[in-house]
């Protein structure tokens, strides 16, 4: 696993702050002015002193995407206060490793998967929080469920033992097609939306899932324009990850 040092000269601290000036601009442009739009740090190909860098910065919400790469970091990550979040696709026999260390898995895509996770919670006697990964760009390549079977999903994920639906996440079109991306942004509020009226009505207690994570250091802005509560920021705060 080759795992990259923080670039000489970087300023985890101001380039956070960066970006969170561009999510308040964002939110007040978008007449959410103090909404609370959190920024997860997406740490992927970085090593552990630079993950923990950023965490000790004050970006203590990290994204990890591939699990050989959370056993290495998690044990800084925890050490520096990290909150990880596993955004990343996950095999069922990956799903121990978030089990150690993560506090939530943000692309649950698959009723098998959750119960992995359920019971290997159970196991370790902890409860995690999980959001249902949607596909809401219709594109073949990308991970997540198809908008139709989400709310679905997220009741019988709901209904497993030591998990909490808390949200939904997506991965836009990658495109600079403004109201492309949008529509797809707006359908996954649309769907957290429903949610919550579902639960309104006292059937399936999706009360918890009005968590939106969209949006990365491209698109924030129309992410937190269409509702986004979290955006997930790599290059923006890290600098550009190196080529594979
Ligand atoms: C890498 C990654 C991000 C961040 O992407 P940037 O374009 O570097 O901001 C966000 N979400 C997921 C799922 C990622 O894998």
């Amino acid at each position: 696993m080759d795992l990259s040092p923080a670039p000489a000269g970087w300023d985890p601290a101001a380039a956070l702050e960066q970006v969170k000036a561009r999510v308040h601009i964002a939110e007040a442009a978008s007449g959410r002015a103090g909404s609370g739009v959190r920024v997860l740090v997406a740490t992927k190909t970085w090593d552990a002193d630079a993950a923990a860098a950023v965490v000790r910065a004050g970006g203590t919400l990290v994204g990890e995407s591939r699990m050989q790469e959370l056993d290495i970091k998690g044990e800084a990550l925890r050490a520096a206060g990290a909150r990880v979040h596993v955004i990343g696709q996950l095999q069922r026999n990956k799903a121990a490793t978030a089990v150690q260390y993560a506090d939530c898995v943000q692309t649950v895509d698959h009723a098998r998967l959750a119960e992995r996770l359920s019971r290997l919670c159970l196991e370790a006697e902890r409860e995690l929080d999980v959001m249902v990964q949607v596909n809401v760009s219709g594109e073949d390549s990308k991970a997540g469920v198809h908008p139709d079977e989400a709310l679905a999903i997220a009741s019988a994920v709901q209904a497993l033992p030591a998990l909490t639906v808390t949200g939904f996440m997506t991965i836009g079109l990658n495109s600079r097609d403004e109201d492309a991306v949008r529509e797809g942004y707006a359908r996954l509020r649309e769907i957290r939306d429903q949610a919550l009226i579902r639960s309104e009505r006292g059937s399936v207690g999706l009360g918890s899932a009005w968590e939106l994570s969209m949006g990365m250091s491209q698109d924030l802005e129309w992410a937190v324009a269409e509702g986004a509560t979290m955006v997930r920021v790599g290059t923006a705060v890290m600098g550009p990850r190196p080529p594979a």
